[in-house]
């Protein structure tokens, strides 16, 4: 058994301050993998402290010798690829195949803010166009600060690099703080900017709990900016944290986001999109298209056609390489999407597969992929995020409707649409209310492409220059030309 119980700051593995203890589990074998210090305020201070000694002289080494050190990154995680697989496989329940996809999208992120740390250095104060005669404006983009980052637990590599490759890109140094409930893939990034020579207090790593370390990060006044990946619970406790000091939040909440399957769709694909977007680790994504909305002529031959997909999804071992579906994360949220499980029983949902009436593997923490149809729009099964494999159907009889549907939603965060005709689905696509929306794909992400939500699923975006320019500060620079 692993023991966690050291904080990475200042490039120093130094015993937290924390005397409480906290279990990770691994949610197949149901037993405890590692023992982790929930944190302590300060922990929180030491590694604040250390990242402001460093922050200017990371900024002064310039966006080329940053990228130097991001590319290390990227090749940090290539060197540890199998290794922190079968972690993440251990520690998250996912399948290997998901695995794969957390630590490619990571690498590609690092390597991608590795281009842009170069591009920055090359355009800083470059001159502006304007009318005014005898006046020169410069502009230049300085890095926020120090960053405090926080990610949960379903993807913790690629969440993690998606604030961290940035924020190192942009100048800025870094408390970060991951999920307590899956720390060990996490851990390794400490481990990497070790091997790597990071200078000291570039990245700090604090482990702990919202409690031990999440309230006091969000609350020090030492934090220029928080971006926070998580529940929207706890997102609306971070804002109100950065609003004490003015300080800067981005926010990655939760989605509720529709899959719309047109009546000209060719049924066996739209069903392999379908599924796709719903049980890909086991529904634990924030943009998991949990609400279907289907044209009713093709209804009923998709529904038919999903409930095959779903009986052929292999649940088991996620060590297994023929294992489709590994078990949810934790205890926790298996306990938690029962309990909308139990709702549907309520509120006399009709099930076209139900979890509870399929065998499960002997062990583990394992909700069978779910799917109800009809399913009425005020059910808080229709409306709320489930983060598990339960998927909910409701038939329309024209784009309009479907549109007029998935629009609503308090979130916005992704959208999908299936159609035979591309151009079609891309008229449709551009009428929904959602940051990211694929169409004739499903869950597509790449570093280039900005992620983020409308409405209650979030504040900024992440990834592309669009992720950069959340770590930066634009400043001018004006006076007499010449
Ligand atoms: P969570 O909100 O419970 O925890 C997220 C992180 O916040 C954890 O590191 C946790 O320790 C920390 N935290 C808890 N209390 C805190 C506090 N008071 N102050 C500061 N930090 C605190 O979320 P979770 O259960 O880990 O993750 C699931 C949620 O994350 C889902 O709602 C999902 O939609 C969302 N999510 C969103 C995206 C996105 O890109 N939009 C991506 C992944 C997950």
């Amino acid at each position: 058994m692993r023991h966690l119980t050291q904080q990475f700051i200042d490039n120093q593995w130094i015993d937290s301050h924390g005397q409480r203890r906290l279990a990770v589990t691994d949610p197949y074998r149901q037993e405890q993998i590692a023992e982790l210090t929930a944190g302590h305020a300060a922990d929180v201070d030491a590694a604040v402290a250390a990242a402001r000694r460093a922050q200017p002289g990371w900024q002064a080494l310039g966006g080329a010798r940053r990228a130097d050190y991001l590319d290390a990154f990227a090749k940090g995680l290539t060197a540890r690829r199998g290794e922190l697989m079968r972690t993440s496989a251990g520690n998250n329940g996912k399948a290997l195949a998901e695995t794969e996809i957390d630590l490619d999208d990571a690498i590609a992120c690092y390597r991608y803010y590795a281009t842009q740390a170069r591009a920055l250095e090359a355009r800083q104060g470059r001159v502006v166009e304007h009318d005014m005669a005898g006046v020169q404006a410069q502009v230049f983009e300085d890095p926020a600060g120090v960053v405090g980052l926080i990610t949960p637990w379903n993807f913790p590599l690629v969440t993690s690099a998606w604030k961290i490759a940035p924020a190192l890109a942009a100048g800025c140094t870094v408390v970060f703080k991951p999920s307590e409930v899956t720390p060990l893939p996490e851990h390794a990034l400490a481990e990497i900017a070790e091997s790597i020579g990071l200078p000291a207090g570039v990245l700090n790593l604090v482990h702990g709990d919202g409690e031990g370390i999440g309230a006091p990060l969000t609350a020090h006044k030492g934090i220029d900016k928080i971006s926070f990946t998580g529940s929207n619970l706890v997102g609306e406790k971070v804002m109100r944290a950065a609003a004490d000091g003015v300080r800067g939040v981005s926010l990655e909440l939760g989605g509720k986001s529709p899959i719309l399957v047109l009546d000209d769709a060719d049924i066996e694909s739209a069903a392999d999109w379908v599924a796709a977007g719903i049980y890909f680790n086991s529904g634990q994504i924030c943009s998991a298209t949990s609400r279907l909305i289907v044209h009713e002529a093709v209804a009923d031959a998709l529904l038919d056609a999903l409930a095959r997909r779903i009986d052929a999804i292999r649940l088991g071992d996620p060590l297994d390489e023929h294992t489709d579906m590994g078990p949810m994360t934790s205890a926790r949220q298996r306990q938690a999407v029962e309990r909308y499980l139990t709702i549907a029983g309520e509120e006399g949902l009709s099930a076209v597969r139900d979890a509870r009436h399929r065998d499960l593997p002997a062990q583990g923490e394992f909700i069978a992929p779910t799917l109800y149809r009809d399913v009425p729009t005020d059910s808080r099964l229709w409306r709320e995020e489930i983060f598990g494999p339960v998927l909910c159907a409701r038939t329309v009889t024209s784009d309009a409707e479907a549109i007029e549907l998935a629009n609503d939603s308090d979130f916005g965060l992704a959208a999908t649409v299936i159609s035979a005709d591309v151009e079609r689905a891309k008229r449709v696509g551009r009428a929904l209310r959602a940051g990211s929306i694929w169409y004739n794909s499903e869950q597509v992400v790449m570093p280039q492409a900005s992620w983020g939500g409308f409405g209650i699923s979030g504040i900024g975006r992440e990834l592309g220059p669009w992720g950069l320019s959340g770590y930066l500060e634009v400043k001018h620079l004006i006076g007499p030309a010449g």
